[in-house]
């Protein structure tokens, strides 16, 4: 038998459950795509090729960023 406080746990813990996922959610903004962000190169993990390619890409997003702004 389920009384109220019960209950009420069962609540919580749902609720710290979707705190939890969308705080892991935010931490990636970028899904795996299976290709290099940069060039494009198929790859099997990871969002790039190489760190050069992470380092140009995350240039670029800068750049975009900067120019952007209004
Ligand atoms: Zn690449």
């Amino acid at each position: 038998m389920t009384d109220i406080y019960d209950q009420a746990t069962d609540k919580e813990m749902r609720d710290r459950e979707l705190a939890i996922k969308a705080a892991r959610a935010q931490n990636q903004p970028i899904a795996f795509t299976g290709q290099c962000l940069n060039c494009e190169e198929v790859i099997t993990r990871g969002r790039f090729c190489d760190s050069e390619c992470r380092e140009d890409y995350e240039r670029s997003e800068k750049m975009k960023q900067l120019s952007g702004r209004k």
